[in-house]
């Protein structure tokens, strides 16, 4: 008995583990139709000034409503789209939505920007900026209500050639933000001299600061560094009124994270966060 059960067990443990690469490979399959028939769409989540509670940006977060799933957020679809390189189409469709998007808050007098996360593969294409640029000429979208977002890792691996058009693109008014900083191992004297506005600390390192004192001794240090840098600090992944009071003290004013709000549709975000002289100008438009 107890061999067939060791079996059975087995045997489940592999059908667990041929679901899960058959899942992986049919959502793969999925993503360049899912593409073809508009099923992908935008969250916002905003970033908040602590000191006047109101918005200054918002990251688009891109959200996948498969016909036969519920939601599919990025960690189970975006390294697939890496893999199998549809996160050119898909990053392509996300900088084609954030402009539109953008253009259109711009009209209505918001002046909130609007970041889009790019990933190693998107980078790597030699005419992403070129891509970027079109989109934002064919959408009227302007410089200064955009922001990339490039994560620590990748942006400690820029070429010369992607680092020179990243720095004339900001020198347009497209801002730059280090995204998921304290995940990699940053060389501090490059980070220096990269073409960046600010810097997001990645949640893993605010998780603990409320309970334990190595975690605020930690963070307390980058974000010393970030701003003796002359950067400006995002704390992402706030989840507590606690934590936001201690990153305070610490000096911190912009905030995302759940405590704040959720990732939301754009209704919804204009409902919330939309100034009330954009309300007057989107009336008077
Ligand atoms: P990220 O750029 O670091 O984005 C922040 C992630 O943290 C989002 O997850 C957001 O929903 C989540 N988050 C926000 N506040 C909190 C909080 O208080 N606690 C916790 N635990 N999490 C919080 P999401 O939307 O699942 O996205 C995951 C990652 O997928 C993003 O991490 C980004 O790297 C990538 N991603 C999202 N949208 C895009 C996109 O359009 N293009 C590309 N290339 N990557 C994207
Ligand atoms: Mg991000
Ligand atoms: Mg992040
Ligand atoms: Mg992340």
């Amino acid at each position: 008995h107890a061999k067939r059960e060791g079996r059975g067990r087995a045997e489940i443990y592999t059908d667990a583990l041929a679901l899960e690469a058959q899942d992986r490979a049919e959502l793969e399959r999925d993503l360049l139709m899912g593409l073809q028939r508009d099923e992908f769409l935008l969250e916002f989540q905003p970033q908040v000034d602590a000191l006047t509670g109101r918005a200054v940006a918002a990251e688009a977060l891109v959200r996948w409503a498969h016909p036969e799933r519920d939601l599919v957020l990025p960690p189970a679809f975006v390294p697939l789209a890496e893999e199998s390189g549809a996160i050119v189409a898909l990053g392509d469709w996300v900088m084609g939505r954030v402009c539109e998007t953008a253009a259109r808050w711009a009209e209505a007098g918001m002046d909130h920007r609007i970041a889009i996360n790019v990933s190693a593969r998107e980078l790597g294409q030699p005419d992403f900026f070129l891509r970027l640029r079109h989109a934002m000429a064919a959408q009227g979208a302007p410089p200064a209500m955009l922001e990339l977002e490039i994560t620590e890792s990748l942006a400690m691996d820029m070429e010369p050639r992607v680092l020179d058009q990243l720095a004339a693109l900001r020198a347009d008014g497209v801002a730059v933000a280090i995204d998921d900083f304290g995940t990699g191992y940053s060389n501090l004297a490059r980070l220096k001299e990269l073409p960046v506005d600010r810097v997001k600390i990645d949640h893993s390192l605010v998780r603990d600061i409320v309970t334990s004192a190595q975690a605020r001794t930690i963070c307390s240090a980058v974000v010393g560094l970030i701003q003796g840098l002359g950067l400006q600090v995002v704390v992402e992944g706030v989840e507590s009124q606690a934590q936001m009071d201690m990153l305070r003290v610490l000096g911190c004013t912009l905030f995302q994270g759940y405590h704040l709000a959720r990732p939301m549709n754009e209704d919804a975000y204009l409902a919330r966060y939309a100034a009330p002289d954009a309300d007057a100008a989107r009336d008077a438009g």
